[in-house]
């Protein structure tokens, strides 16, 4: 994320709990998360709301976008080829052999 993508992230944190938040809050806190995509770090917090009653740490946000992300490619579908195990789509083997492909 960029610094005003996490500037937002931080924004939608302190609308859940009002906390103090300037210049050097959200330096820290992208410097902790800045690794993370943008998106699926306000979906983390939006989970982390969901679920929790706990005051949020930036490690429940690392913690929350992994989950986002196994969640996605859940929802996205299968990730390995239904004829041929653990070949990964778009699969090798059908390609080689398209008469097999079956989805
Ligand atoms: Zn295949």
């Amino acid at each position: 994320m960029t610094l005003d993508e996490c500037k937002q992230v931080v924004a939608k944190v302190q609308l859940g709990d009002n906390r103090q938040v300037d210049r050097l809050v959200i330096m820290e806190w992208f410097d902790t998360i800045g690794h993370l995509n943008a998106a699926d770090a306000i979906a983390a917090v939006k989970m982390h709301r969901q679920e929790s009653t706990d005051y949020l740490q930036m490690a429940h946000v690392i913690r929350n976008a992994v989950r986002v992300r196994a969640k996605r490619a859940i929802d996205s579908g299968p990730v390995y080829c239904r004829t041929h195990d653990f070949y990964p789509l778009p699969c090798d083997r059908c390609k080689e052999y398209p008469e097999e492909v079956s989805f």
